[in-house]
């Protein structure tokens, strides 16, 4: 399996080594060759305006998207989710539009840049310890939107189909089991081509 990480900006090494540690090979990507020839994407966290507007610039947003339509998983992180979702509350960035939700930009205020939660997740047997940087919430997520994991502020962690995205950072950890989770979702992918 061969999983890109998507490389304009924010956290890129610490998802490869992660992918790595969970036995996939992992490239970064920014180019829209390089997007085509991965089996799985991650669009990490990062700043999402930032990230939006040069993938615009350069064109890759078309790119992800066609691979998306064709069922090739993506899984954004922070950043990551805001762009993957359909609408941003107070903000008229253009996203990808690949999960049916709202979000809420730095949903946990202002005063609480950081913070470390023992997240109760979906079909999880223990916890997952997250780390929540200026993160955003999925708020009134649509009926196809799975909610794999939430908190009093929205959503944080949700799947659409072949879309995954979660408002923490599992790069900045040592458990590996949301990277297999995901994984999971690439093989799949693949044994049905
Ligand atoms: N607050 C950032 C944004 O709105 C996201 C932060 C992150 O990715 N860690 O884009």
């Amino acid at each position: 399996m061969k999983i890109g990480v998507l490389a304009i900006q924010g956290a890129v090494s610490e998802h490869i080594n992660m992918l790595k540690r969970a036995g996939a090979e992992a490239l970064a990507v920014k180019t829209v060759e390089s997007i085509n020839s991965v089996d799985g994407l991650i669009l990490p966290g990062g700043e999402s305006t930032t990230i939006g507007r040069l993938i615009r610039l350069y064109k890759i947003d078309a790119v992800i998207k066609e691979r998306a339509a064709k069922g090739m998983p993506i899984y954004g992180t922070c950043a990551g989710m805001i762009l993957l979702s359909k609408h941003i509350n107070g903000f008229g960035q253009p996203t990808l539009e690949l999960i049916d939700t709202a979000i809420t930009r730095n949903a946990f205020g202002r005063q609480v840049d950081s913070m470390e939660v023992d997240l109760t997740i979906k079909d999880f047997d223990t916890p997952f310890h997250a780390t929540f940087i200026r993160a955003p919430v999925a708020k009134d997520p649509g009926k196809d939107v799975e909610i794999l994991s939430e908190l009093s502020e929205g959503a944080v962690f949700v799947k659409q189909g072949n879309i995954l995205a979660s408002s923490f950072h599992p790069e900045l950890g040592n458990d590996l089991r949301i990277h297999k989770y995901f994984l999971d979702m690439v093989k799949s992918f693949l044994d049905k081509q």
